[in-house]
């Protein structure tokens, strides 16, 4: 029979990547937790309006990327392409905004975005994404990139470049949506039919078109950055001198911009040209009207996602079990009842013991107990029952010794015999 296969562009993740992603995940989890983060899990269908209101209409995720069906019930329901619109519904929806000053949430799972598969790109995808809701202080904005920081200087990543830039607020840019279409007018017959559309609805977006003759349009368009209003302005000088109290590395790239509309002020990326073309592992920024716009009172918002798949490729730590990996290999009946008493002893310790499940010959659980990278062996069979011993065989140095029978089940004994 034919097997089933996986969607295109989903896969299942095992082995050393998983590993990987577990190690970001728990360093992630305590650097958060210092920080005063709480974990929160929201579903991964919502209804799609959601994401149009926050993501933007114009926007090619909301155009082009979404998984969007109708369900049993007629309702069109979306699977999460991101996780910001969702943990400002539930923000709103539970109210924490009138029951805390400052929400510091942060949650990990899955999002789906119907692109293209290519190399490190998949249709499901990985994030842990880290939302603050009510500070408009730059200072949160520097923190946030300092606790990037620090979770990277953990897991050994250094390869990288931190680039910060400002997409100002919709004051500032109404006025350069002006001279961006007078600017991009003029080269109409070089754009792609989506950036002549774009050019009419929101020419920011042109910014996002990979179309190569686009982005060489683009390359010489005028900058937003110099067209900040002086609230903005302000904001990203106070956070430039925050990131440099925070002893941060980073560069301004005036060209800079997030494929979301809700952006505002800060945005930023972490990069590392390991990854290629699709270099950015980290990414968020400010969204200080999203709050408002989703019906709930004004509050600033300011976040960030770690694309897991993509900062496990930059890990190259390797992961040494700091624990010995035990192994009690048994011959003969009398020696099998000796099994679950040692497995119950071990496991109250805290300790890792292995065995095999079947009665098959010293030999091949030797094999077995080799194939499991056990450290130790402990090994009882009828010869040494008659002893009064078993034997505890260090795998690594190829050398074994004996011990009393009744020390089998007091594992602290046996760890201190090897350590002698
Ligand atoms: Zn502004
Ligand atoms: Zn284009």
């Amino acid at each position: 029979m034919e097997k089933i296969q996986t969607l295109r562009g989903f896969r299942d993740i095992l082995g050393d990547e998983r590993k990987k992603i577990s190690f970001i995940e728990n360093i992630s989890r305590r650097y958060l937790s210092l920080f005063g983060f709480s974990e929160i899990t929201i579903p991964v269908l919502e209804k799609t309006e959601l994401f149009i209101r926050s993501i933007g209409d114009t926007t090619d995720i909301v155009e082009k990327e979404m998984f969007t069906f109708t369900d049993r019930s007629g309702e069109s329901v979306s699977l999460r392409p991101e996780a910001t619109a969702g943990m400002v519904r539930a923000y709103l929806q539970e109210g924490l905004y009138t029951k805390e000053r400052v929400s510091k949430l942060f949650t990990i799972g899955p999002m789906f975005r119907h692109e293209r598969p290519q190399k490190g790109r998949f249709r499901e995808f990985h994030q842990i994404n880290v939302e603050v809701f009510g500070v408009g202080d730059p200072l949160i904005d520097a923190e946030l990139l300092w606790m990037v920081s620090l979770i990277l200087n953990e897991i050994e990543v250094s390869n990288y470049k931190c680039e910060i830039n400002s997409v100002g607020c919709p004051e500032c840019r109404e006025g350069f949506k002006k001279e961006l279409m007078a600017y991009f007018k003029g080269y109409t017959d070089g754009l792609c039919d989506d950036c002549v559309k774009r050019l009419q609805r929101n020419p920011l977006r042109i910014f996002d078109c990979k179309n190569t003759q686009c982005t060489s349009i683009s390359k010489e368009s005028p900058l937003l950055f110099d067209h900040l209003c002086m609230p903005c302005r302000e904001h990203f000088e106070r956070f430039l001198t925050y990131l440099k109290e925070f002893n941060l590395f980073f560069t301004i790239n005036k060209r800079l911009v997030r494929g979301l509309d809700y952006y505002t002020k800060t945005v930023f990326e972490f990069t590392s040209d390991e990854l290629g073309a699709q270099k950015a592992f980290v990414a968020g920024g400010r969204y200080d009207n999203l709050i408002e716009g989703m019906g709930g009172p004004a509050t600033p918002g300011c976040g960030f996602a770690i694309g897991m798949e993509r900062l496990a490729l930059l890990v190259k730590k390797e992961y040494t079990e700091t624990q010995p990996n035990f192994f009690f290999a048994y011959v003969g009946e009398e020696a099998r009842t000796y099994l679950i008493p040692v497995l119950k002893a071990f496991s109250k310790e805290g300790l890792r013991l292995r065995y095999s499940y079947e009665d098959k010959s010293l030999k091949s659980q030797m094999r077995y107990a080799d194939s499991l990278h056990a450290d130790y062996v402990l090994i009882l069979g009828d010869e040494e029952i008659g002893k009064k011993i078993f034997i505890v065989r260090d795998m690594k140095q190829k050398r074994q010794s004996e011990m009393p029978l009744d020390l089998i089940t007091l594992p602290q004994k046996i760890t201190e015999h090897i350590h002698r």
